[in-house]
């Protein structure tokens, strides 16, 4: 069985990456009866946002992406949180030093820049640490200049490091040659290096699963794992999801890698997760709409993409549209009202208003694409009759003939059976068969009347939810 793992740093509002990583974990832990663990790496003190952290909960359980294990959960081993683990790196610091695999460095940073800057300068081809203090006792290294106090702990990455590995999305890989790593911080904190790799080990993660930005880090950990004796995971690098620019996705440049954009927005998680789905898998056009259910049943890591998929919202646009209309219109409205009040663009609806959402959610199921446009769309049927607003504009365009029209519409309108079919039949045969006025034109000034807009949701229906005697408010009060 897989043990995967996820582990975000919560340095800002989570990631899509996030969730993408999250969906293929718990697809393959599913799929071979195992766990996925999420874990929150905080090591960057001074990245910290606060808020995060429970950011990175709600999103992944609101996309039904929920880990068996997290610091808000609990589990065998815990705890999940590495700030909280400190003391769990040290010895293995000190036994890698033991051991001549790791040696303390006391260069200030400023050494460090001017280090760099002159390596830029002279254009070397091999750059990075220059082992100034390899080797050195504190003592023999106090006496140079660039010293300071408290030192860091850097890996001596030997010169047969290994530098290809297996990837069991990419076959064979290779990474370049890694700098002599900083895995112990002058603040006690590990660095990224030194806790992924201890957690995994502890934690009993056997596949891990990150985002190819990681490759190059992949032989720095390996050897790690080659010193400390422990028995490598596999490793499964995913593309990075690109703009259709192909540039790669990220908060600065792209509202939609924020996760809680899309709840924002009124996406389905459902949909959300299916979208993901598609973007790990080349070209499976047959199964565009699938549950996770089945998209664990049939998962296979030969069948991910290692080209950067282009985060295309049109698809998601599509399959969010897909998912709303499967829903019944009951639960569709209560999706609506529950969208709605999280946002506060529906503050305290009444029971009348929830009735008649649920009415009128079928006149708008066929088309919705977002949660969000569902109430813009139906506030003439929301609205008193009093309230309904009417640009100036609107009825500065009503034809010539607009009041026989609408005189018409209100004989209809006072004796027709109230029904959307009957509504449109007598409409019809009074007006366009009547009177001689094309359809395209006749309905105009009615729909006007009802929804305050030269275009709306379909008009018959509107009428019949709306009931007879509003409807004849709103037409009478046009025509006044
Ligand atoms: P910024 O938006 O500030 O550029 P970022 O978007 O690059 O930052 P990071 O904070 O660097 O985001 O990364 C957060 C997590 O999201 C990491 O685990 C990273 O692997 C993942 N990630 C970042 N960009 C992508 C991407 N384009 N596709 C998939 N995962 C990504
Ligand atoms: N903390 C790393 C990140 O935020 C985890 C990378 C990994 O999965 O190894 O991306």
């Amino acid at each position: 069985p897989a043990r995967t793992r996820v582990a975000p740093s919560p340095t800002g509002d989570p990631h899509v990456g996030t969730a993408f990583m999250a969906l293929f974990d718990l697809a393959w832990a599913r799929k071979t009866g195992g766990q996925f663990v999420l874990r929150i790496e905080d090591t960057d003190q001074n990245r910290l946002v606060a808020g995060s952290e429970q950011q990175i909960y709600d999103s992944l359980d609101w996309l039904g992406l929920s880990p068996d294990e997290s610091p808000a959960k609990g589990g065998p081993y815990a705890p999940y949180k590495q700030s909280q683990r400190l003391e769990t790196y040290r010895p293995f610091v000190e036994q890698l030093v033991a051991d001549g695999h790791a040696y303390y460095c006391w260069c200030s940073s400023e050494r460090l820049a001017e280090l760099r800057e002159e390596q830029n300068r002279q254009k070397l081809s091999t750059t990075g640490y220059d082992r100034l203090c390899y080797g050195k006792t504190r003592e023999e290294r106090a006496a140079l200049p660039g010293f300071s106090e408290t030192p860091v702990v850097r890996m001596l990455i030997p010169d047969d490091a290994p530098l290809e590995f297996d990837d069991i999305i990419r076959g064979s890989v290779k990474a370049p040659r890694p700098d002599d790593q900083v895995i112990l911080k002058a603040d006690g904190f590990p660095t990224y290096h030194l806790a992924v790799v201890v957690d995994d080990h502890l934690m009993g993660i056997n596949t891990v699963v990150r985002g190819e930005e990681w490759i190059s880090s992949t032989p720095k950990h390996i050897l790690l794992y080659r010193w400390l004796g422990w028995e490598l995971p596999a490793f499964a690098h995913m593309p990075l999801l690109r703009n259709t620019d192909k540039s790669k996705i990220s908060k600065r440049k792209n509202p939609a890698a924020r996760l809680m954009w899309f709840k924002e927005q009124g996406y389905l998680p459902e949909a959300v997760r299916n979208f993901l789905q598609l973007l790990g898998y080349a070209g499976d056009e047959e199964h565009e709409v699938s549950t996770f259910e089945e998209f664990v049943e049939n998962f296979s890591w030969s069948k991910v993409n290692t080209v950067g998929p282009i985060f295309d919202l049109k698809k998601l646009d599509w399959l969010n549209g897909a998912y709303l209309r499967s829903l019944s219109a009951d639960d569709l409205a209560d999706q609506i009202a529950a969208f709605a009040s999280d946002t506060g663009q529906w503050v305290d609806p009444n029971d009348e208003q929830l009735a008649v959402l649920r009415q009128a959610v079928p006149i708008i199921q066929e088309r919705l694409v977002l949660l969000k446009d569902a109430l813009p769309q139906l506030d003439y049927l929301l609205e008193s009759d009093a309230n309904l607003v009417i640009e100036p504009t609107t009825v500065s365009e009503l034809p010539d003939n607009a009041a026989e029209i609408l005189d018409a519409a209100i004989e209809v309108t006072g004796s027709v059976d109230f029904d959307a079919a009957s509504i449109q039949a007598d409409l019809r045969e009074k007006i366009v068969d009547g009177m001689g006025i094309k359809p395209k034109f006749a309905f105009g000034p009615i729909r006007i009347a009802i929804s305050g807009r030269k275009v709306s949701p379909p008009l018959f229906e509107s009428m019949e939810i709306l009931g007879r005697d509003s409807s004849l408010t709103r037409l009478r009060s046009l025509r006044a």
